[in-house]
């Protein structure tokens, strides 16, 4: 594992320099859409504390970190009427992970859907809009 880099994309979106598609946020959780979505309404979870990776945070953080995903997932699979999810997250560039700021992408499911390849294809912006509109009101309690 290297160091932390303040500059990672995720970096920058919790300190409001580049956007992103909020879905929820509290004292210690950010989560929004993946821009290039393995299925639709694929969110991504990370903690406020700098994390490279799961290696790299304390473990009252990181199970604060997993309540957040327990407590999205199964509103984000009613709302947008999936059959399930799929939790997902890469430790190593060798293991895929691009992005070095700790992240837990949660991947709603329908049966018979084959999920896009990881990290390769750009929403649409539209529908990147409309399914964040749909989430954040279902998360919002
Ligand atoms: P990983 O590090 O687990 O391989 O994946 C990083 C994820 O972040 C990918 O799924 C990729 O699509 C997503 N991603 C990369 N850059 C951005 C960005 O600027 N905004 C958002 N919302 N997602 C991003």
């Amino acid at each position: 594992m290297g160091a932390y880099d303040d500059d990672n994309i995720f970096a920058r979106i919790l300190r409001g320099e580049i956007p992103c598609s909020k879905v929820y946020e509290d004292d210690d959780t950010l989560a929004f859409l993946d821009i290039m979505p393995r299925s639709k309404g694929h969110v991504l979870v990370i903690p406020k504390v700098k994390a490279v990776d799961l290696t790299d945070i304390d473990p009252a953080a990181l199970a604060k970190l997993m309540t957040v995903v327990q407590k999205l997932s199964p509103k984000i699979v009613k709302a947008l009427g999936a059959d399930g999810f799929m939790i997902q997250q890469f430790n190593g560039a060798g293991a895929g992970q691009t992005v070095f700021h700790l992240h837990i992408h949660i991947i709603p499911r329908w049966e018979g859907e084959s999920l896009k390849p990881h990290g390769t294809t750009m929403a649409d912006k539209d529908e990147l809009a409309e399914t964040a509109e749909v989430l954040s009101s279902a998360l919002a309690d």
